[in-house]
């Protein structure tokens, strides 16, 4: 196409990066969802919520690294805290004050959080977060939704695009104890547990669906899994590590649902690598040493610096910074759907607070199946209007995810807000033609 090939020429130092790339790590690059077609951009730096490219272009960053930059990019107050911790030293084989401190905020501000414990990513987290179910209720099956998404161990990956194994690579004997069921669905959690509640250690599930779409769970959803997972003696995993921005104690206040367990990760670090898990204590203590006894290692765990940043981080992120950042989510939502309404195409917009995802899909997008086309933005299979209209946004300086998700940062105002509709009303006309 003509965006392709406008893309191409404008981004050619970007594609001899990529050449180089590929010589070394297999596809280019060592992120599966930063893999972009036709090749990605490489940046070069970053502040604010601005990003230059190595081709030399300056583009509104609202991909924010997958929602983990919700300051942006190197925040003075967060590089200062990160800095000064780690000239004091960093990685040192035993515990620094910083991790009560960072735990006591997330205890402070998720209402199902007596007790925390950190790890390197939110992958780790919902690992760590499922074994301590898998622990305490001495069973071994998961229950999660078509279309979750919890990182990449073995467990959770099993249905991310649908129904069972689509990762070769995962043991079967792993598949066979994970149990998948639609989101938003009611009915089909309330048949699954009357078939198979007493197998379950938990039902782990996004308050909304994050990488397949920024679908949120409806109240009564999340509610319906709360009453479920009490009745069958099962634990209510909510993993946050998206969601835990929509209000200063996450979709679990907002909803006014409370699960046993919550896991974290992006935001809650100083833009270093950090995931969290915490919840009740009598469950969180299958962790304590002299307790419960499950094993939680890693050499990173904790690590003094990241834990410095993540203060910082949350300390920013106060009920006035959420309010804006919502409201600037409101606003693409509300006006990109608009533009979208007067075109020819199927286009919904969805998201919660400060993230949005634009569906090329006609909606309502309630689940991973009405999603339609939305993970498919890197299939060069046919038409793709996700691939296109992010190439139309990259062409006016909007940087995205390619799958149509996006979201706010806190140093964005009504002008970059201002960009991104105008540039989506282009790009749509771009997907149009
Ligand atoms: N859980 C959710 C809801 C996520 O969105 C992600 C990452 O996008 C993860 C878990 C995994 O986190 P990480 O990439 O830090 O392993």
């Amino acid at each position: 196409s003509d965006l392709e090939k406008r893309y191409r020429e404008t981004n050619a130092e970007s594609y001899s990066l990529f050449e180089e790339a590929i010589s070394v790590l297999p596809g280019g690059d060592t992120r599966s969802v930063t893999y972009t077609q036709p090749f990605p951009t490489f940046i070069e730096s970053a502040s604010g919520c601005r990003m230059t490219t190595e081709d030399g272009d300056e583009v509104i960053d609202f991909l924010n690294n997958y929602t983990q930059a919700v300051h942006g990019h190197s925040p003075e107050p967060v590089v200062d805290a990160v800095v000064e911790r780690f000239k004091k030293g960093n990685g040192l084989g035993s515990p620094t004050r910083d991790i009560t401190e960072l735990a006591t905020r997330l205890v402070d501000r998720f209402p199902s959080v007596d007790s925390v414990r950190f790890a390197n990513s939110g992958t780790e987290a919902t690992m760590n977060a499922t074994r301590a179910a898998i622990a305490y209720t001495e069973r071994d099956h998961i229950l999660k939704v078509k279309g979750g998404y919890h990182g990449t161990h073995d467990a959770v990956e099993v249905g991310i695009t649908g129904d069972g194994r689509e990762h070769p690579g995962i043991p079967s004997s792993v598949e066979e104890r994970v149990t998948t069921v639609r989101y938003n669905d009611p009915d089909a959690l309330k048949e699954v547990f009357e078939a198979h509640g007493s197998e379950f250690a938990c039902f782990i599930v996004e308050p909304f669906l994050g990488a397949a779409g920024m679908i949120p769970a409806t109240t009564e959803y999340l509610q319906t899994a709360r009453d479920l997972t009490e009745e069958h003696d099962s634990l209510l995993v909510f993993d946050e590590v998206m969601s835990a921005r929509v209000s200063v104690g996450g979709a679990q206040e907002k909803r006014g649902v409370i699960p046993d367990l919550t896991t974290f990760g992006k935001i809650i670090g100083g833009g270093l690598p950090v995931g969290a898990f915490g919840g009740r204590e009598d469950v969180m203590n299958v962790y304590h040493p002299e307790e419960g006894n499950v094993g939680h290692s890693g050499t990173f765990n904790g690590n003094p610096a990241t834990m410095a940043g993540g203060v910082v981080m949350l300390d920013l992120l106060d009920e006035d910074a959420i309010r804006e950042i919502n409201q600037h989510g409101d606003r693409i939502r509300e006006e990109v759907q608009g533009i979208a309404d007067d075109t020819d195409l199927p286009v919904t917009v969805t998201g919660e607070g400060s993230v949005f995802h634009i569906h090329f899909a006609e909606g309502p997008v309630t689940d991973f199946e009405s999603a339609g086309s939305g993970l498919e933005a890197t299939d060069d299979s046919g038409p793709n209007h996700s691939l296109a209209f992010y190439l139309g946004m990259r062409d006016r300086g909007i940087f995205m995810a390619p799958r149509g998700m996006g979201n706010i940062s806190t140093p964005m105002t009504d002008e970059e807000i201002d960009s991104f509709v105008r540039a989506a009303e282009g790009a749509l006309r771009d997907v149009e033609a």
